[in-house]
């Protein structure tokens, strides 16, 4: 082939299926994203794209696929109807401003949405543009990669193009797209809405599917939409715990937000905590602190609730003993997460076996930490057994219970130490290196401060030295950062 030839979309490497869109109606809409003036590209993860078998140099040049002006070969968009718990309040909702391109196979046999967001209006977009803020989504894909990075299961950011539009919020922006690379877009929402359209068939259609594609161990269990209930909530209890163990607040945890797959999604508000205190909240319409740090396991629980309400009908015919099935279910939420936010905790501070007293002593730390407003990301990291205590008496008798512990196990000080290493983080996207990064790319078209960002974000562990600037907290006061929803 001449080297001049044009690529076809097949050089790509795009491998479509479309499971979701065999599932029934009412679950999509059919509709094609709405071209944009301008396409261009800003940010393209070469990586992400090799891992999912696409030819990414070819890719990077071709905005127009990530614009949704130029369909790649195999697609068939569509619109997920969902419905969704908002700040408690029950709501019908929908892709407002997302197309599903398909879900790419890639070369290792895994299926991937492939979905482009703020690519037009859809019919659920209510009053909404159907579109995107370039900030909003340099945002999300700078966090859901630094969340890749830290090792917590996330939906990923394979491209952000610019449209050449702008878009109207308080202020008139630039307007982007980005693609979001998920196992599926299936949510705790998707559920309500097939159950509140009350179609036993679609619901359950939809439960098999969910299944076969992220629990497929399950699938032949005795009950298996029981079972869909428990591994659901074992992959939210872990999440949430690792959520938890970086200080990471996902802020807007309505159910239209939890993934099936459990992956982290919808990355609006999300910010990372700095001085540790349970009560942090960045989001600025979270007024009641619905959604604090020290909420996120509760939250999470009640968003499972309401999974298990709307697959009662699958769970036994008589609706009594259904709800008994997914009460008792529920219920077991607690000790499953805190079991896992106890390995993690462990694990943050070194700690190889298991006592009783573990706890009393990670909560002990805890409570100094609040006490002092110490930040939560480079205390951990800057615990040491070795280290003479701080003068501080507390810690320092704090940190005469934590070696006595460590001594108490069979690990040598090394091993101690590499546990730790790789369970503290050095860095987190600061929220302060986050806008400094997104200030410079929207207000001055310069992607380079992002890009060295998005370097040290890529190796959160890694022991060599990272520049200071990456690790200082914000000089603004506890509580002065705010985030809003990505609209
Ligand atoms: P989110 O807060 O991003 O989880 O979005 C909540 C709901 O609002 C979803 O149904 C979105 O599709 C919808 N939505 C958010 N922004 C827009 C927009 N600009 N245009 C249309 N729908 C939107
Ligand atoms: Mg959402």
């Amino acid at each position: 082939m001449p080297a001049s030839a044009p690529t076809t979309p097949n050089s790509s490497g795009w491998n479509f299926d479309h499971s979701y869109a065999r599932l029934p109606k009412m679950l999509h809409e059919h509709l094609e994203p709405t071209p944009v003036k301008e396409p261009r590209m800003v940010v393209f993860n070469h990586p992400l794209a090799q891992s999912l078998g696409l030819n990414a140099s070819a890719l990077a040049e071709q905005a127009a696929i990530f614009a949704g002006n130029e369909l790649p070969e195999g697609a068939e968009p569509l619109a997920q109807a969902y419905a969704g718990h908002q700040y408690g309040h029950f709501t019908g909702l929908g892709d407002g401003r997302a197309i599903l391109l398909g879900e790419q196979i890639t070369p290792k046999g895994e299926r991937f949405d492939v979905q482009l967001k703020g690519s037009g209006p859809t019919p659920f977009s209510r009053r909404g543009d159907g579109r995107a803020a370039l900030g909003p989504m340099l945002r999300e894909y700078i966090i859901s990669e630094a969340m890749h990075a830290l090792g917590i299961p996330t939906t990923r950011s394979l491209a952000v193009v610019t449209t050449g539009e702008k878009v109207f919020r308080q202020e008139s922006l630039p307007g982007a797209v980005l693609t979001r690379i998920a196992a599926s877009h299936i949510r705790v929402g998707t559920f309500e809405w097939a159950a509140a359209q009350r179609d036993q068939g679609a619901l359950q259609a939809l439960a098999d599917h969910t299944l076969q594609r992220h629990y497929p161990e399950l699938a032949s269990a005795e009950t298996p939409y029981l079972a869909l209930l428990e591994g659901v909530m074992e992959r939210q209890a872990r999440l949430i715990a690792q959520w938890q163990c970086v200080g990471f607040i996902h802020g807007v945890m309505n159910t239209d937000n939890v993934a099936l797959s459990g992956e982290t999604i919808d990355y609006g508000p999300c910010a990372f905590m700095d001085a540790f205190d349970p009560a942090t909240v960045f989001s600025s319409i979270d007024h009641n602190g619905r959604y604090a740090y020290g909420n996120q396991p509760q939250i999470a629980q009640w968003n499972l609730a309401r999974l298990a309400e709307a697959l009662l009908p699958l769970l036994h015919a008589d609706e009594k003993q259904a709800v008994e099935i997914a009460n008792a279910a529920i219920e077991g939420f607690k000790t499953t997460f805190e079991g896992l936010w106890l390995t993690g905790m462990r694990a943050k501070l070194g700690l190889f076996t298991e006592e009783a007293d573990d706890r009393a002593l990670i909560e002990t730390l805890l409570l100094w930490m609040k006490e002092q407003k110490a930040d939560f990301t480079n205390t951990f990291r800057a615990l040491n057994p070795a280290a003479a205590p701080q003068e501080d008496p507390a810690f320092a008798a704090w940190h005469t219970q934590w070696q006595a512990r460590l001594q108490r196990q069979p690990q040598s000080a090394d091993e101690v130490q590499q546990h730790m290493r790789t369970h503290n983080p050095a860095v987190i996207p600061r929220n302060h290196k986050v806008e400094e990064a997104l200030a410079a790319a929207v207000e001055r078209s310069d992607l380079s401060v992002m890009q060295r960002l998005l370097e040290v974000l890529s190796k959160p562990y890694d022991p060599s030295e990272v520049q200071s600037e990456f690790t200082t907290p914000s000089s603004l006061a506890p509580g002065a950062y705010q985030t809003f929803c990505g609209t």
